[in-house]
């Protein structure tokens, strides 16, 4: 059966982009490979989304999108999209076993965190060398963490560890910590986070697990012994394989390199639904 639009991501984006073609009476299926919510379904109190002058726990925010989507008639797949290509007048979707057949495809699969760059990362990454701990910040209570980033997402991520229970020195490379006042003023009045500037990470060291890092501080290296260190460096699309250009493909949220801000992801999942809803109707 050939699917009206195939919504690559059940984030934010994906979720709202469903619900949209959905209510409008168009077969959808959103395709997920993980956890329905994407990175919202993690996030701890989200106290910037518009209508909720409270805030909302992230689980909550990510469970009432899916059933907006849900109760319009969206159906859902639990796959991974590997890739897109153009096939008999309409997308063809690649999955990790299988495949769908599309008139539209809207790609939501958000984005990727970005490495140091360092050689040994991989051989670290989840055993000791994270990106964000999100909702598993508990697991740091108690330990002696630091955060690597100069950004508003190295800021919450330092403070929700703090606010776990661990001790985190947060490394800026640049002379300047790029966040918004209020969140300064949080880690400035944090007495569980040490900011330091100028400071770049150069090695990564420890046996299985790693232990401790290479700092360069003002031209000089020393090692600093680290439970664990998140990388916050910033973050890139996450796309399967794409034509470059396909009539009815579609591109929405943080996959589209727009603001990475939960609402922002939701009104271009809805912007590109109704792009698609009018591609279709032409
Ligand atoms: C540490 C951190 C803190 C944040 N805090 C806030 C905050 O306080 N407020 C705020 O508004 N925003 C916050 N954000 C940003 C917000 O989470 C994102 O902007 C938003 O979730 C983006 O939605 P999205 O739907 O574009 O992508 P995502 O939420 O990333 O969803 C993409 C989905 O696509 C799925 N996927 C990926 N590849 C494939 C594939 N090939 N096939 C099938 N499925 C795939 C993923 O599993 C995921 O579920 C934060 C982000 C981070 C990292």
């Amino acid at each position: 059966m050939r699917l009206d639009c195939a919504v690559l991501g059940g984030g934010p984006a994906g979720l709202s982009a469903a619900f949209y073609l959905a209510r409008t009476g168009l077969r959808t299926t959103v395709v997920e490979a993980g956890v329905l919510g994407g990175r919202c379904a993690a996030l701890g109190l989200v106290s910037n989304h518009p209508a909720f002058p409270e805030g909302i726990i992230g689980r909550e925010l990510a469970g009432r999108y899916a059933a907006q989507a849900r109760a319009h008639g969206a159906s859902f797949l639990a796959a991974r999209a590997r890739s897109v290509e153009e096939r008999g007048g309409g997308l063809l979707v690649s999955l990790d076993g299988g495949a769908l057949l599309a008139r539209s495809v809207i790609v939501a699969t958000g984005s990727e965190f970005l490495p140091l760059g360092l050689p040994e990362e991989e051989r670290f990454r989840g055993r000791g060398l994270e990106h964000a701990p999100l909702d598993a910040a508990h697991l740091w209570r108690g330990r002696s963490v630091a955060v690597v980033g100069g950004g508003e997402a190295a800021a919450h991520q330092a403070l929700r560890l703090a606010e776990a229970g661990a001790t985190v020195r947060l490394w800026v490379r640049g002379a300047d910590f790029r966040a918004v006042a209020p969140l300064r003023r949080a880690l400035s009045c944090n007495r569980r986070v040490a900011v330091r500037t100028g400071v770049s990470v150069r090695e990564l060291l420890g046996g299985e697990r790693l232990g401790a890092v290479v700092l360069e501080e003002g031209g000089r290296r020393r090692r600093e012994e680290v439970d664990a260190l998140f990388v916050l460096v910033g973050q890139r699309p996450r796309l399967p394989g794409l034509p470059e250009r396909a009539p009815g493909l579609f591109i929405a949220g943080d996959a589209a390199g727009l603001p990475r801000q939960t609402s922002v992801a939701a009104g271009s999942g809805i912007q590109q639904a109704m792009a698609a809803a009018a591609f279709l109707s032409s």
